[in-house]
């Protein structure tokens, strides 16, 4: 009797914590390991960790975080742990992630806040083909005619991302190395393939206070807990790659891989820009590699006779 209502305690707990639209994110979290786990500049992370860091909770991926200025032209406009940026140029704007379908609204509230129009949006992309970055792609391009550019690895795993039946809009398809222009700025595609397919880094140069800085906006390197031979190939060579960028200022696709919440409080107290920190560029490289290796040795282990 015991057992039972400890399960049936459990069964309430992870319906609470999961909500009735528990999304194949949220239970990911719940279902993760709590090893390997690394240890990276003093802290520890687990798969389970990493997970919960990036997700935090279901309110945590709705709540919009104020939006703020990065960079020059490039602006947060996200929720508290789903990265949505707005490269704004003088021939319309650029989204990268429309997150959620159920955000593209507090996006748009977000975008507006800081005075520009959402339909002013020209260019949708993205950084890899899972629902809590591009989910809303149909209704951005339905609210705006933007066009929508992806990676060609991440076309079948985006036109199999239907929210409500409606099909996955792509109206451009990107090859690695291809350049996005628009009103003279430029973003650069890079495949760092591994957490998807197609997963897509975008690098870009941003003015401010009379210098250039380099923008890398990466996508997740998150590794699978069970990479296949080829996603390792994909993630060796996404690591050395990510590594060689000149990058004065990093960003992701959840805040926490860039430590949003501590550079954000920074930005209000005012000084020198905190987005600009060329020594934190690869921290989030170091932390997914070392859990990578961990990963890789725990599969050898296990493979052993
Ligand atoms: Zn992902």
């Amino acid at each position: 009797m015991k057992k039972m209502s400890k399960w049936k305690r459990f069964t309430f707990l992870v319906v609470i914590v999961l909500g009735p639209s528990a999304n194949p994110s949220q239970a990911q979290t719940a279902g993760q390991p709590d090893h390997p786990a690394v240890t990276v500049q003093g802290q520890t992370y687990t798969p389970r960790s990493i997970l919960a860091r990036n997700m935090g909770t279901a309110e945590d991926q709705t709540t919009p975080f104020p939006p703020h200025k990065i960079i020059g032209n490039i602006y947060y406009v996200g929720t508290r742990t789903l990265s949505s940026f707005l490269v704004v140029t003088p021939q319309g704007n650029i989204l990268i992630n429309s997150t959620y379908e159920r955000n593209v609204p507090t996006i748009a509230k977000s975008v507006e806040q800081l005075g520009f129009r959402f339909s002013d949006i020209k260019i949708l992309l993205g950084t890899h083909a899972h629902g809590d970055h591009q989910e809303g792609d149909a209704l951005v391009k339905h609210m705006t005619g933007a066009q929508v550019m992806a990676m060609a690895e991440d076309v079948p795993a985006l036109q199999a991302m239907k929210p409500g039946g409606k099909e996955h809009p792509i109206d451009k398809v990107l090859h690695d190395g291809e350049e996005v222009t628009l009103g003279g700025t430029t973003l650069v595609a890079r495949l760092t393939a591994g957490h998807t397919r197609g997963c897509t880094t975008w690098t870009t140069k941003a003015q401010e206070g009379g210098r250039t800085y380099d923008v890398v906006i990466h996508c997740s390197l998150r590794s699978p807990n069970a990479p296949t031979p080829a996603v390792i190939a994909e993630l060796n060579r996404t690591f050395e790659r990510v590594r060689s960028l000149p990058c004065d200022v990093q960003l992701g696709d959840h805040p926490a891989q860039y430590n949003l919440q501590e550079k954000y409080a920074k930005l209000r107290q005012g000084g020198p820009n905190p987005f600009i920190d060329p020594a934190s560029c690869l921290r989030e490289a170091d932390i997914q590699e070392a859990m990578f290796h961990a990963l890789l040795a725990e599969q050898q282990k296990a493979g052993q006779p």
